[in-house]
């Protein structure tokens, strides 16, 4: 676990290959993430962010398309 992700309000979303940080103070609401990969983020789900659902390149290639920071990422 990122501890510093975690002091800064990040929550986490963990993965089996890859752990997925999240915070919603810091998101700007582009939707690039839901429009990047829905089986992986997904906003009318609890969780809304399953990292195993796509491949750990997949979700890093969506994560950095996130313009604000609010995603970030961990791989194992
Ligand atoms: S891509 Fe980043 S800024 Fe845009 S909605 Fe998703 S988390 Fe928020």
């Amino acid at each position: 676990m990122n501890n510093e992700l975690i002091a800064k309000g990040y929550r986490l979303y963990t993965g089996k290959n890859i752990d997925v940080y999240f915070n919603t103070h810091v998101c700007q609401h582009s939707g690039n993430c839901v429009r990047g990969n829905h089986a992986v983020f997904d906003l009318a789900r609890k969780p809304w962010i399953l990292a195993d659902n796509a491949s750990v390149e997949e979700v890093k290639r969506v994560i950095d398309s996130c313009p604000s920071g609010a995603l970030q990422y961990n791989e194992k």
